[in-house]
């Protein structure tokens, strides 16, 4: 590793280059300052996921400027509606909602070509430098004051300084940890895990949600990665108890549930891919930082507690983080008040909009008889269909919702 990359004090070190870690290091190199973006895995690399790409993070998306360049790559595969499938066997379809006229309602991408595309887009920026392999350990400290990270290396440890350091670093956040910010309350975590599957049958560009008594208060999905392929998986949250066994409930899907069994009757798992994460979950205290430190996507724990969609959040939390920093480095606030800042901005914009809507809508929307109810009546006609999904996916215009 070169001398001068070490010597050098960079305007901000993003850990983590996951969808989070990408946008943080886009906006704040976009404002034209210099950002060390560190990871400690080498791309491509798997990352547990159900693949889906919201129409909102597929805005992100085009803002960073690699939209197109990732449609014409990979072709991928668009999803235009999702079909909900209650405890006792009622199916409704609906469109997905596209409230910003983008086109397509979202895409399944695998993460492993989603996250080298926005990698590769964002080490071709000016003032963006990339280094893989580096599992940041700490945090360094001048006068009780961060100024940089600890990595280690090949066997090494290597010190890194900075003016600001954001923690992209995911579900088990180093740097959160290290702020005693860590998100470990049952209530606002979930777990979850997912396979791939080839040969599947019957696959429609819908998403696939299957509410099944067995598998309540969780459920399982089918989101399709191509035309007889798809990702397969279960999740849970850990806020109405002792999180169950998610592979044997994932059996039960794959295996007990007649609609899953169906499609997958001539499948087979891909060897190696059912694996299990968590998923931090946007939750109500109002810390993600501290001083010069920001936390960003799951490492802020700004998954969306209703749906599990997490990569929006990542991307727009980067960007807001992005935002205070590039405050701090023009000096329009100072340096230590660039934490509270990005707390304004994400509390704004998150807090009563999202985690809030989420948290309340998780508690209806995990009980069999409500289910029951309402996915029946979504099926019998399309104006509560549409209604049922714009309110999953808090898209309406009449509630204090997500807000594009
Ligand atoms: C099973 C499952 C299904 C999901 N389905 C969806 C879905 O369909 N749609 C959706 O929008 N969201 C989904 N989510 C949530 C989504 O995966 C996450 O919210 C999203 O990946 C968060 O992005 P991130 O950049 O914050 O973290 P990550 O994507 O986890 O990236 C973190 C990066 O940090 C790196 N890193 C970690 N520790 C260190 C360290 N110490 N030093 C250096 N680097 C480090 C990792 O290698 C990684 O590259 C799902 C989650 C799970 C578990």
């Amino acid at each position: 590793m070169s001398i001068k990359l070490i010597e050098k004090r960079w305007d901000a070190i993003v850990v983590g280059a996951g969808p989070a870690g990408c946008s943080t290091a886009f906006f704040i190199a976009r404002a034209g300052h210099e950002v060390l973006l560190l990871d400690k895995s080498g791309f491509p690399r798997d990352k547990v996921c159900g693949d889906g790409i919201s129409s909102s993070a597929l805005g992100m998306v085009k803002r960073i400027g690699v939209l197109d360049g990732m449609m014409v790559a990979i072709k991928p595969m668009p999803a235009w509606g999702v079909t909900i499938v209650s405890p006792d066997r009622s199916v409704m379809k609906s469109p997905i909602p596209d409230p910003g006229k983008r086109g397509s309602s979202g895409y399944v991408i695998p993460r492993k070509k989603f996250d080298s595309i926005l990698l590769d887009h964002l080490i071709s920026q000016p003032g963006v430098t990339m280094l893989q392999d580096f599992c940041v350990t700490g945090l360094l400290y001048d006068q009780g004051r961060v100024c940089g990270v600890k990595c280690g290396h090949d066997n090494n440890e290597v010190h890194l300084k900075s003016r600001f350091v954001i923690g992209a670093d995911g579900a088990h956040s180093v740097i959160a940890k290290r702020l005693s910010l860590f998100n470990s309350n049952p209530k606002h975590r979930a777990f979850a895990v997912r396979a791939y599957f080839e040969n599947v049958q019957g696959l429609e560009n819908r998403l696939e949600i299957y509410y099944d008594k067995a598998i309540l208060p969780g459920y399982g999905w089918i989101f399709p990665t191509g035309p007889t392929s798809a990702n397969v998986g279960v999740g849970i949250s850990t806020r109405f108890g002792k999180s169950r066994g998610l592979k044997e409930l994932f059996q039960i899907l794959v295996e007990k549930n007649s609609m899953v069994k169906d499609k997958l009757k001539n499948g087979y798992m891909v060897k190696g891919s059912l694996k299990g994460w968590p998923l931090p979950c946007g939750s109500f205290p109002s810390k993600r930082s501290a001083g010069n430190v920001l936390l960003a996507g799951d490492a802020g724990s700004f998954i969306d507690p209703l749906t599990g969609e997490g990569i929006y959040c990542a991307l727009r939390s980067g960007e807001l983080a992005a935002t205070a920093v590039n405050a701090g480095l023009t000096a329009v606030v100072q340096e230590d008040a660039v934490g509270k800042m990005y707390d304004t901005l994400w509390k704004r914009e998150f807090k009563w909009k999202e985690f809030f809507p989420g948290y309340v809508l998780q508690s209806f929307l995990t009980k069999q008889s409500i289910l029951n109810f309402c996915i029946k009546r979504g099926a019998a006609g399309p104006r509560i269909a549409s209604l049922i999904t714009e309110i999953f996916f808090r898209e309406r215009k009449c509630l204090p919702f997500r807000s594009k």
